[in-house]
Parts: structure tokens; sequence; C-alpha cells
């Protein structure tokens, strides 16, 4: 039976390594039928700020599949990227990216590296929901939800069990962001409980990506947020051996992406030399969503020969480990020949699938409390007393001004002169029962909010933005300010 998906060749690079792989698949008997669209820079260029013209969004949600080529995301703040685009608005919610090591045919200073990246594909910076507020300030919202956060937790944990790994390290920063990451590593520790044949750790970002950089065999399975996800992947990718290389799936509930880790590499499209390998990977995981493990591995065992014969682009040519040094064509011929055999001395492929995952979010019966507002003001010519001063004036006795911050450091009150300053101020306000020098936060009613702010208004105070401050059963649903 014949499946049909969407392929977009892409833009760069991209028709020529599509075009490549598509003739392997066909080689391979997969039984594919395509239907193409036409994404990327040239809708840009006919006005589609998003890279994507409305015909398209018909196919790609008509097939269950979509094989998408690199793209070229044109500079300028008119733009958004295609890629963000397409993962948030199919829902897309997990990025798999495997980077093992092909040594000694691929130069690796890691030869026993294996580590797959499961990086959340939906929320984190990448929600791209950007101000600035001030003159002087610019600011982009880091989004986590808890359903997203359940979901490519659970994932990482189905997809380790589905393919025998080991153990999973969640990679966050919950000592600075113990809100948004600090949710993510106590989810983490939750599901965690339900998969206990699966080893598990948290580990710091900072000293996590370096000791990934330089002990990659001591991890398997990395889940992390998007933006970590991002570098850390490419990362990885170039220590096995080359971008080149790695291939990503991005996994739905309905509809699920598979494309290169690389971009469109404009330094060297057209020449007919880009390796073709990054995106016959995302076929291959591809092969395996679509229930056609055997063809994967058919694919997968000629490609790991190729490697092992000598057969290389030049990204990962080296002299004495190369016997050939080809363009993108005669690669994919090489691995065509090669259909039906194995490596000899690289791990044959070993697919398993297990990137499908159903799963049904319910919402905890959570009680929410009202205890004050973080109003934001913008004044470039004050101190911090001076501003306290106007605004406790102002509120005349519907709010009490508990703090005031600057880039999140406490200045008011007892603030230090060598702070500095900008024009973006913090001001907390709170119920006038609250005790001054605690942190309890007695409730507030939502009309105090607007009578505080018109209030500050007709003193001629500025507030550019608020964000009300809730208890959730009890526990603060903001962080405080540094010195509060
Ligand atoms: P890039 O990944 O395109 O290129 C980085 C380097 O790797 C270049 O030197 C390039 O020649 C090399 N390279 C990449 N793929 C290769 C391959 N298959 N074979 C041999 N060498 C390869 O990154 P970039 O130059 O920062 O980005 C170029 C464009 O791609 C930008 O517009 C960017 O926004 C876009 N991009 C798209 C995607 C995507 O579509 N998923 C991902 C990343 C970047």
């Amino acid at each position: 039976m014949s499946t049909t998906i969407t392929v977009a060749k892409g833009d760069g690079i991209g028709p020529e390594i599509t075009e490549a792989v598509l003739r392997i698949l066909d080689a391979a008997d997969c039984g594919l039928r395509y239907d193409f669209i036409d994404v990327g820079e040239r809708a840009y260029l006919a006005g589609h700020s998003s890279g994507i013209p409305p015909e398209a969004w018909t196919v790609l949600r008509r097939n269950a599949v979509f094989l998408k080529g690199p793209i070229t995301t044109p500079q300028g703040s008119g733009y958004k990227s295609l890629n963000v685009t397409i993962r948030k608005t199919l829902g897309l919610y997990a990025n798999i990216r495997p980077c093992r090591s092909y040594h000694p045919f691929v130069r690796t200073p890691h030869p026993d590296m294996d580590v797959v990246v499961v990086r959340e594909n939906e929320e984190d910076l990448y929600a791209g929901i950007e101000h600035r507020q001030t003159t002087d300030v610019f600011q982009c919202l880091k989004v986590l939800s808890l359903q997203g956060t359940e979901k490519i937790v659970r994932y990482a944990f189905e997809y380790s069990r589905a393919n025998a790994r080991r153990k999973v390290t969640c990679l966050v920063k919950d000592n600075i962001m113990k809100l948004t990451d600090g949710m993510f590593s106590d989810m983490f520790r939750r599901i965690g409980r339900e998969y206990p044949d699966i080893g598990q750790e948290v580990q710091i970002i900072d000293i996590g990506t370096a000791r990934v950089a330089t002990q990659p065999s001591r991890y398997d399975v990395i889940v992390t947020l998007n933006l970590y996800g991002d570098i850390l992947s490419d990362v990885t990718a170039e220590l096995a051996g080359s971008v080149g290389l790695a291939g990503s799936a991005n996994i739905g509930d309905r509809i699920s992406m598979f494309e290169a880790i690389h971009g469109s590499a404009p330094d060297i499209a057209g020449r007919g030399i880009a390796n073709p390998s990054a995106m016959l990977n995302a076929a291959s995981m591809m092969l395996l969503h679509v229930d056609q493990p055997s063809k994967a591995e058919v694919i997968q065992n000629a490609w790991l020969r190729t490697l092992e014969d000598g057969v290389h682009t030049a990204d990962i040519h080296q002299e004495g480990a190369s016997r050939q040094c080809v363009g993108t064509h005669d690669f994919a011929q090489a691995v065509i020949a090669r259909l039906g055999r194995k490596p000899s001395s690289l791990r044959s492929a070993d697919l398993r699938s297990g990137t499908n995952l159903a799963f049904e979010y319910r919402r905890p019966p959570t009680k929410r409390e009202l205890c004050g507002v973080d109003v934001f003001v913008c004044d470039d010519c004050t101190t911090p007393e001076a501003l306290a001063r106007r605004i406790e004036g102002a509120l005349d006795g519907v709010l009490r001004l508990k703090l005031i911050t600057n880039r999140g450091v406490r200045v008011w009150p007892d603030g230090f002169p060598e702070t500095s300053c900008t024009d973006h101020w913090r001001c907390r306000l709170v119920s006038t029962d609250a005790d001054v020098g605690t942190t309890a936060y007695p409730p507030i009613g939502r009309t105090s909010i607007i009578e505080a702010l018109s209030l500050l208004e007709r003193a001629g105070i500025e507030a550019i933005k608020t964000e009300n401050l809730y208890l959730f059963d009890g526990q603060r649903g903001f962080s405080l300010g540094q010195g509060e």
C-alpha cells in the first residue's frame, strides 16, 4: 500500500539533498507518493511573512507526514521563521535529534558517543513574544505550560523505553529560573517515578553542556527546553562529525515532520557537494514512523556501508580514512548501489519504533488567589526614592507599594547607589494588610488593581505593563525580587 507524504525541497542546498534522498527512497521501493509544496524563500518574497502560502497548509494537513528540506529565513524583523511557525501551528511538540559516532570512518573526538536530544518544540523563548517596552528595555517572554512540559518529559521516557535506552538526563537552569525551569525539573522527577526501569538525573544546563561536549558517552537520552535543545543538538551533531549527518523528527499527535538539523548552507548551495546524509537519516526516522522499519533498516545499512567503504562527501572527507570524495549525486548513487548490504564493523542499524505517543492532559484542580500586581513603569529621570514617594502619594491607601526593582534587583527600599538603573521599573503593589518585611501576600480584589492604575495615571506615572500576582493552592506563582 502506498503512503502519500508532503515534500518541500527547501532553499539553498535543499533541492540537491532532497532529490538525492527521494532517489534513494524510490530505489529502495518504499512505495511513497509525494505531494510537493513550495515553501520558504519564494513564498517569503511573494509576501507571505511566515514563508508559507495558504494552499500549502491544506496539503500539510491532508498528509500525516512531511519531509522538509532546509529553509532560508530572510534577515529582518518582518519575517517569522517558517520552521517555528510549522512546528507550533501543527502541534509538533517533540523534536528528536539522535547523534552517534561513526568512528573510525568519520572523524570524531568521541568514538563512543550515542546521544539522543529530545527537545521541547513549541514553547520557551520560541513563543516569539517580544516587545520593546521602553527606550532602554527589550523583552522576550519565556512561556512554559504544564501540559507542554508533561508531554515532552513523558515522550522522553516513552522513547527511551521503546528504544531500549538506559538513562534520561534532564538539563535545565532551575537554580536561576525557579518557576519555569523549576517546574520542568519537578515534572521530570514526578513523571520519572513512573519509569523506575530507566536511569534518571537532573543537571544544570551550563555544566551539562560542557560535559556533553567533553564526555558525551556519559549521556544517553537528554530532555530539555526548546532553546537549550536547539543549541545542544548542534553541539552533539558537530561532535559526531558534521551537522551534515544528523536528522531530526518533529512529532505531533496527528502530523509529524522530518528534516535535517542543518540549515540551507547558502555558502555551498548549487555546487552539488552537500552531504545528503542528515536528510537521509531524517527520512529513515520517517519510514519508522509510517511503520516501514524494514525499509528504514535497509537504507540505514546501505548508508553505513557507504561510510565504511570510504565514499565520503567533502564535509567528512579525511586523508587516510576516505577513499573517494564525492558530490551529492554520486553519494546517493553509492548508497543505492549498496541497498541490501550490511556494514561490516559499524553497528548495524537497530531501528525500533516508539515515536508515536497518545497523550491526554487533565488540568489539576487548583485554587488561584489574586494577591498583588507588578506594575512596570517607564520613567527616565527619576531615582528609586523619588519614584517610591510619588507612587505612595498617588495610591491613597488603595494598595501598598512593597518594593521596586530594576532589571529584577531591588532598588527600593534599601537599594544600593552602585546598582545601575534603566528607565524600566517594576513596582510591586500588594494589599494594605500585608506586613512590611515579610513575604506573606494577603488576597486583594481585582477592582483594586484598576483603581490603583487610574490613580497612578492621574499622578502622571506611566504604567507600560502589568502582571497580576497569584497564589496557587497557597504557593507563590511569581518569583521574589532579588533582595526581597
Ligand atoms: P547551516 O546549517 O546552513 O550551515 C552551517 C555550516 O555547515 C556551513 O558552513 C555549511 O556549508 C555547513 N553545512 C550545513 N549543511 C551541510 C551539508 N548537508 N553538507 C555539508 N556542509 C553542510 O547554518 P547557517 O549558515 O547558519 O544558516 C543558513 C540558513 O539556514 C539561514 O537562513 C538559517 O535561518 C537557515 N536554517 C534553517 C534550518 C531549517 O530549515 N531547519 C535550520 C538551521 C538554519
